[in-house]
């Protein structure tokens, strides 16, 4: 197995080589990168279908700012993303979803004017009922169901919430008693806005557009059934990034087409997806500094500073984390500097486990003690999922390249 090399484009190289020795490992944010990427996506998309932003796969709040322009919305998960995100970016919609939503968390979003409750259960559908009673404002609520969709269609990708048992959303039967509860008077500050299905991560255009169509058909056959007004049909996330080709993308025109066709045959149903992971992967990187390098039966490694602590992504999902060796000419030690290379090396981190790999078999032309290394792809789900402090090393500097493309100096966030 062969790790994907990653080819930082000059303007990031150029950044990611001006960082200050002592001031590594450090995440950089290629803000301008990330707003040249989202509106690509918007532009393949059918400008009907809203785009809201799992915050959860990056809430970083220049990240949250810098998509602010191309995202109708932000769904956020817990209570701590609902005021965070509200900080963040004032005055944008926000839908709350996620599973386990406690009293004080429901009560808070009502109290912060959230607009949108993804409801995952009955249970929750009757204690946002309560809570909600009485408030002026209408409480929009979408079911999160869990319609049958074709065998097979949920397998091809990294995590499945669909397709069996699970706790994600409501059985048909609790979705049926919810439309009861939702459409039978009782709570007039309830609107019951539609339906929300996120069955799968790491999905291909293709099948995440076959999964949206049966949605759509199941979500269109339950409204008919209850003679309820769909009027939102939230189609969740989960469209695929490929760590094993930095270069390729999600065929957001391939999947942009396909919505418009199921948006033409639900006429006045508003469509929404809710992507986190490709939106912001590429616009992250982790740079860091190769500690030591060293043989053993062999093999070759590269023990870096930091480790899976700061970049969890590759330990959770067992990839290799595409990433570029930036060659450091000067060596200011009097002791002989460790190399390798040319052919293939694994980088490791500094954590005491043999899980904290960053990639192998990284096919290098050298690489030494003192190189920088860059992990490409380190923008989602990436520094906020690690467990940053195990084995206490100190945390990572956070950089974000200005969106407006400017020369100006790299900010830094507090270590
Ligand atoms: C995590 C999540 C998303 C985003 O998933 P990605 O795979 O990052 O696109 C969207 N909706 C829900 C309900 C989620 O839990």
């Amino acid at each position: 197995m062969v790790t994907a090399l990653a080819v930082p484009e000059p303007r990031v190289r150029a950044a990611l080589e001006a960082l200050p020795g002592d001031g590594l490992p450090a995440y950089v944010y290629d803000l301008a990168g990330l707003a040249e990427h989202m509106a690509a996506v918007r532009a393949a998309l059918p400008p009907e279908v809203e785009l809201y932003y799992a915050a959860k796969a990056n809430p970083e709040p220049p990240v949250l700012a810098a998509l602010a322009p191309f995202a109708d919305g932000f769904e956020v998960a817990s209570g701590g993303e609902v005021a965070h995100v509200a900080a963040a970016v004032p005055g944008r919609p926000l839908a709350f979803g996620g599973p386990g939503k406690t009293p004080a968390e429901i009560a808070a979003a009502l109290d912060a004017g959230v607009g949108r409750f993804h409801v995952e259960s009955l249970h929750e559908l009757r204690v946002l009922a309560h809570l909600s009673a009485g408030r002026p404002a209408p409480v929009r609520v979408l079911l999160r169901f869990d319609p049958d969709v074709p065998a097979g269609l949920l397998a091809s990708g990294a995590l499945a919430m669909g397709g069996g048992p699970t706790p994600f959303g409501m059985d048909a039967g609790d979705t049926d008693a919810a439309v009861r509860l939702l459409t039978g008077g009782a709570h007039p500050q309830l609107e019951p806005a539609g339906l929300h299905a996120h069955l799968a991560s790491g999905l291909a255009a293709p099948e995440l557009a076959a999964v949206a169509e049966a949605v759509a058909g199941a979500a269109a056959a339950l409204a008919r059934r209850h003679g309820f007004a769909l009027r939102e049909l939230n189609l969740g996330g989960g469209m695929r990034v490929d760590y094993g080709d930095p270069g390729a993308r999600f065929d957001w025109a391939g999947y942009g087409t396909a919505l418009a066709r199921i948006a033409a045959g639900l006429p006045g149903v508003r469509l929404r997806i809710e992507p986190g992971r490709a939106l912001t992967a590429y616009c992250g990187w982790y740079v860091t500094q190769v500690l030591d390098v060293k043989g053993s039966r062999g093999a070759r490694f590269a023990v870096l500073r930091g480790g899976t602590h700061h970049l969890r992504t590759p330990a959770t999902r067992g990839h290799d984390q595409p990433c570029a060796v930036l060659p450091v000419p000067d060596w200011p030690h009097p002791w002989p500097r460790p190399a390798a290379g040319p052919g293939p090396v694994t980088f490791v981190g500094q954590l005491c486990t043999p899980k904290d790999v960053l990639a192998r078999g990284v096919p290098v032309a050298g690489v030494r003690a003192g190189d920088r290394v860059a992990f490409a792809m380190a923008g989602a789900y990436a520094w906020n999922i690690s467990h940053h402090d195990f084995l206490m090393h100190p945390h990572p500097a956070v950089h974000f390249l200005p969106a407006d493309g400017s020369a100006t100096p790299l900010t830094r966030r507090g270590t």
